[in-house]
């Protein structure tokens, strides 16, 4: 049977005004999502991701049980957002380590992941990273294109290649954690990871520093580094772990498999006709592959950011490559309403040069910035000082269920 003991904590951090990071952990269950979108839509998001991924976890504690919750939370966001103006754009990560159980009944920790949460594994003070962040830099790092220490600062290392109501279909990476009687395992957002280093992140987390005190100083510290996000910490010591008869490493995709010719339903072939017809659907099903995963990457590729441009004298916001790739070419998805003729004459230049954004909702922040900028710069500027406070939630151990959820920051 496997046991773990778990401190948790969620906290707004120094520059954002809401807590758009979700948490939940109690004795089977951990998880962590980082909420995103405008008019608190990414609290939203994140809180109807935790509660899709604990109903469906508690219904069946099965890897493919937690696998299907994890597609219910995406189908969940992508109609609150449909249905609701306010919530357009919305999303969230997700990362949740469950006891699954497998077919002889045995209860072992495996992970699920989509988005740049992480999952870091503690043993001795050394530090271990599971998951593989879904960001384009990362990515292209393990595609060679970057190296580790160029996707720290790259531009694109915020923008995510997956997460929970971007998309109908879903990607979630499955993996079974081998661990042992006394080893941690971390669930965070990127406000702590962002924040720490690896040997930042050892040094607070690992024992004998016991759980609760470990959970504060990891906030504390990411606070102390700069607090530019919301943060938030899941910690659980094991103290006793039964290990997968099957460890599992794979990525699930929600889309659905391609439907098995049934071969009892057509009439008997002969030996040479059957032997043809079976490598005639390989040859085509691998070609299909070929060309469909092209022609997904091409279409990603394509559309896998947004920028300014000027539609007849208004700003307008379109989704694509400015040049358009082959035959995908950019397509306007917003007319925000400000003329560009009222900007400065600096960001006149660069809407012409076109200004790329990483999603739809900081296209419209930057237009209205922009917009902003040559209102500001009509009349004699002022200057307005805010101070925001921050609150943090703590989740103590307990064998009570917890349900640690978002808390919000109030202007002072
Ligand atoms: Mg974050």
């Amino acid at each position: 049977m496997t046991r773990w003991r778990y401190a948790a904590a969620s906290d707004t951090g120094l520059v954002r005004e809401t807590n758009q990071d979700a948490i939940f952990v109690d004795d089977s269950l951990a998880i962590v999502a980082d909420g995103m979108g405008g008019h608190a839509a990414g609290e939203v998001a994140s809180a109807m991701t935790i509660d899709a991924v604990y109903e469906g976890f508690l219904k069946n504690p099965t890897v493919a049980g937690l696998q299907a919750a994890i597609e219910a939370a995406n189908t969940s966001v992508l109609r609150g957002a449909r249905e609701n103006p306010d919530h357009f754009g919305m999303g969230t990560t997700v990362i949740a380590v469950g006891l699954t159980r497998d077919e002889a009944g045995v209860s072992s920790p495996t992970i699920f992941h989509v988005g740049d949460s992480r999952a870091y594994q503690l043993r001795d003070g050394a530090l271990r990273q599971l998951s593989e962040d879904h960001s384009v830099a990362e990515e292209w790092v393990r595609m060679g294109r970057l190296t580790p220490d160029e996707a720290l600062t790259h531009p694109r290392r915020h923008q995510l290649t997956r997460g929970v109501g971007v998309d109908g279909a879903i990607d979630v990476d499955v993996m079974s954690v081998n661990a042992q009687p006394g080893d941690r395992l971390l669930l965070c957002s990127d406000g702590l990871s962002n924040e720490l280093s690896n040997e930042a992140i050892a040094r607070l987390a690992s024992s004998p520093i016991p759980l609760d005190d470990a959970v504060s100083g990891l906030v504390d510290a990411a606070k102390q580094a700069g607090g530019r996000d919301n943060i938030s910490v899941v910690l659980l010591e094991f103290d006793q772990v039964d290990v997968a008869a099957k460890p599992i490493r794979k990525t699930v995709s929600s889309l659905a498999p391609p439907v098995a010719q049934d071969a009892r339903t057509s009439a008997k072939p002969s030996r040479r006709r059957r032997r043809f017809t079976w490598r005639l659907w390989v040859a085509t099903a691998f070609f299909l592959a070929i060309v469909g995963g092209s022609y997904a990457v091409l279409h990603w590729y394509a559309y896998s950011t947004y920028y300014l441009g000027n539609d007849s004298g208004t700003i307008a916001i379109y989704q694509g490559q400015p040049s358009g790739v082959l035959w995908f070419k950019p397509v306007k998805v917003l007319d925000t309403g400000y003329l560009s003729a009222q900007l400065r004459v600096s960001d006149q230049i660069a809407l012409g040069a076109t200004i790329s954004e990483p999603t739809l909702e900081t296209a419209r922040e930057y237009a209205r910035a922009l917009h902003s900028a040559w209102k500001l710069s009509q009349k004699p500027s002022t200057t307005t000082t805010t101070s925001v406070g921050a609150t943090t939630t703590t989740v103590r151990s307990t064998t009570t269920t917890v349900r640690a959820t978002t808390t919000t920051a109030k202007k002072r």
